[in-house]
């Protein structure tokens, strides 16, 4: 037993899967577990060992970091505090030493914001579960509601027959006929009640069909610069593959890798890299359409999926992007200095050439290490044979 929850389906699956690995570490298991070796734990003195330690004592830090604090025992806490105490994210360390060093007191609700704003557009497991609350909510409420509506109008049509009894059976028509106009007072009364009802039910699943909308694209898009990300890239690369296939068009794609962006960073600084990081996906976001999907693949990496171009095609339009991109003279905003040269290369792959689209995009980063190793600012193409 090693301690390590097996990765769930939620929503909060990235958080979960990173504790669980490091759990899994903290117990001493190798973590690419194979070759059915019967005992893999570390021997005393072993690099593994010494690692164990290390993470042991990591783990009493975040346990006394949490404590003195007086911080619940969540994931969200666990893992921020896992960030400060291994430097593993500058947003965070910065924001908890500032805190510390202005009033010395961490707490729940202030690590809540954090995440939050690490992660802005993250679906969060309890955004979503308020979502679902409201959704069954209103579900209920409008159940009710239409019982209810069903009721009143079967007890009226009762009543209504009974009163018209009294008048058939020839009695005084006059309290008969003021009780079926009170009868009739109080059903419209509930009937309007009932729409009143129903339309701020409707308003509010409107909302919330508008939430739950905002919530998937949240998902799907990366916030720096607007682009699909790798997850709903993904997705794309499937049905693309699929509408290649059927209507026999051909299918490329193409990895597109800024050059020496850590240098664009450490030498302007990570909010001007932000800005290029912008720019560049703006120009390539330029070519695409309803043929042409672009999307943050990751860092400073991009991917392109063209349909209905040959791969030699793609080549030729995703070097069009990169001449542009390496003719432009970007100059820093924060200093108004000019900055040097920034390009990328790329490598591009034949889709359709391999038997799994994956085999595809290793090809196509191969041929991407190829222009890198070569220079940089160039594009290849993948042969197809490797
Ligand atoms: P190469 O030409 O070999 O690709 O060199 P490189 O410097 O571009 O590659 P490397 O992988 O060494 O560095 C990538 C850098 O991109 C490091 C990382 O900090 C930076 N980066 C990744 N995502 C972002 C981001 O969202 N914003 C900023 N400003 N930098 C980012
Ligand atoms: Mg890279
Ligand atoms: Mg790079």
């Amino acid at each position: 037993m090693n301690g390590a929850t097996s990765p769930s389906a939620s929503p909060q699956h990235g958080l979960t899967d990173r504790l669980a690995r490091w759990a899994k570490g903290l117990s001493g298991k190798a973590d690419d577990d194979e070759g059915g070796a019967e005992d893999q734990r570390p021997r005393a003195g072993s690099a593994a060992n010494r690692e164990v330690t290390r993470r042991r004592r990591l783990y009493e830090e975040i346990g006394d970091f949490l404590f003195a604090h007086d911080l619940d025992l969540t994931p969200i806490n666990f893992s921020v505090a896992l960030d400060y105490l291994t430097g593993a994210n500058i947003g965070v360390e910065k924001a908890i030493k500032a805190v510390l060093m202005e009033r010395g007191k961490i707490t729940n609700g202030w690590i809540e914001s954090v995440a939050a704003s690490q992660n802005p557009d993250e679906v969060t497991p309890d955004s979503l579960a308020t979502m679902l609350d409201k959704v069954e909510e209103n579900l209920t409420q409008f159940t009710g509601l239409m019982h209810e509506s069903r009721n009143s109008a079967k007890d009226y049509g009762a009543a209504l027959q009974e009163q018209a009894k009294g008048l058939a059976e020839g009695g005084d028509a006059e309290p008969v006929l003021a009780r079926l106009v009170g009868l009739t007072r109080s059903m419209v009364e509930k009937t309007r009640l009932v729409e009143t009802q129903l339309r701020e039910n409707q308003k509010q699943t409107q909302a919330l069909k508008s939430s739950l909308e905002n919530a998937r694209r949240a998902a799907e898009h990366d916030h720096l610069t607007g682009l699909p990300n790798r997850r709903a890239f993904e997705g794309v690369l499937r049905e693309e593959v699929k509408l290649a296939q059927d209507n026999g068009e051909t299918l490329s794609v193409a990895f597109c890798d800024i050059d020496h962006f850590k240098h664009v960073n450490d030498t302007h600084g990570h909010e001007t890299g932000d800005r290029v990081l912008k720019f560049v996906a703006g120009l390539l976001a330029k070519v695409s359409n309803d043929h042409c999907h672009v999307a943050r693949h990751g860092g400073e990496e991009f991917v392109m999926l063209f349909r209905g171009k040959t791969a030699a095609e793609t080549c030729e339009a995703v070097d069009a992007v990169r001449e542009d991109l390496a003719n432009r003279s970007l100059v820093n905003r924060t200093n108004g200095e000019r900055m040097e040269r920034v390009s990328f290369s790329a490598g591009v792959a034949n889709v359709l050439a391999y038997d799994d689209p994956r085999a595809a995009l290793k090809a196509a980063d191969r041929a991407l290490y190829l222009a890198k190793e070569h220079g940089r600012n160039r594009v290849y193409l993948a042969a197809e044979a490797d």
